[in-house]
């Protein structure tokens, strides 16, 4: 039996794990990545998290490899990550290398959503599939393309960007420098949107009071109580999340020409709320045949996902 390694890198957490053939996760260990520190403390801190992996990895059975997903623009094929939303002197940064240098060992490096991406395609919701998309909607958005179970990174690595879709072409300004980008509404920064745009009513002042707070220390689980609690403000809300999620997924479907879709972050726990609504508008905005044999389903496997898929890489599934 090999092992591999498996590490997910977050702006708050390096989470990394120690993964047999069949997907057995043997040992986990986790310390803050405190992106704020620099990528000298991150280095520093991603050893640490190795090193006590490798206790239990080292000697047979086998240690076939490394695989660390990192947040940011990753091109695995040069080694290089071009930036990071979470960490500032990530720029051009040669990060194969360097990783190489602190571990003695070369390690395999993809950008974290694309490692859930293949996680979910060894083990979980996409198990089976030769071809889908995974879209991540948490703060931002993220995901992946899979084609022949392997993932499409473009020519740089920049494949797979599906926050920056655009939904409303004179919708609000996104941080990428377009405007009505998909992230600007199907996320938790979106949603502070849809609240702030969204025309005043009774039941937006209800909402408002309820929330007793400034629109900014909103989160989508406050929203989604609401929701349950049968607030129609709320409620709608997550309606305009699914419409925009919907309009999204139907541009990627009539692009690529692919049947099954994966929904995973924060948002999955309102999936009751979104979802019929993002069904209807793929349905409107795809071929009747396409629609018919549309599967959208959530995600299956949380928090794991990443180190799963990095383990995969290892073990060269995908
Ligand atoms: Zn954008």
């Amino acid at each position: 039996m090999t092992l591999a390694i498996g590490i997910d890198v977050g702006g708050t957490n390096i989470r990394g794990g120690v993964v047999d053939e069949t997907g057995k996760i043997l040992k986990r260990a986790r310390l803050s990545s405190d992106s704020r520190l620099g990528k000298g403390h991150f280095l520093n801190q991603l050893k640490k998290v190795v090193d006590e992996l490798g206790v239990v990895a080292a000697g047979p059975p086998l240690l076939q490899g490394i695989a660390i997903g990192l947040p940011g623009i990753v091109d695995p094929a040069q080694g290089i990550v071009y930036a990071s939303p979470h960490f500032e002197d990530w720029k051009n940064w040669n990060a194969v290398n360097d990783i190489e240098k602190l571990l003695g060992r070369r390690p395999e490096i993809d950008n974290d959503a694309n490692f859930a991406v293949l996680g979910e395609g060894w083990l979980g919701a996409a198990k089976e599939w030769p071809h889908y998309l995974m879209i991540t909607l948490g703060t931002g958005i993220g995901g992946g393309i899979v084609i022949d179970k392997k993932v499409w990174h473009g020519d740089r690595g920049f494949a797979g960007e599906f926050g920056h879709i655009i939904v409303e072409t004179e919708g609000p300004r996104c941080f990428c420098g377009g405007r009505g980008c998909l992230e600007m509404f199907a996320s938790a920064t979106g949603l502070k949107i849809l609240i702030e745009e969204a025309p005043e009513a009774i039941d937006k002042r209800d909402f408002l009071r309820l929330c007793d707070k400034e629109i900014e220390g909103i989160t989508m689980e406050e929203v989604y109580r609401l929701a349950q609690d049968g607030n129609s403000f709320a409620i709608s809300l997550f309606k305009r999340v699914g419409f925009y999620l919907g309009v999204g997924i139907a541009s990627l479907v009539n692009t690529l020409g692919m049947e099954r879709v994966v929904i995973g972050g924060g948002i999955r726990a309102a999936w009751d709320f979104f979802i019929g609504e993002a069904k209807k508008e793929v349905g409107k905005r795809t071929y009747k045949e396409t629609a018919a044999r549309l599967q959208i389903v959530p995600s299956a496997l949380g928090d794991d996902a990443g180190i799963l898929g990095a383990a995969a890489r290892v073990f060269t599934l995908s």
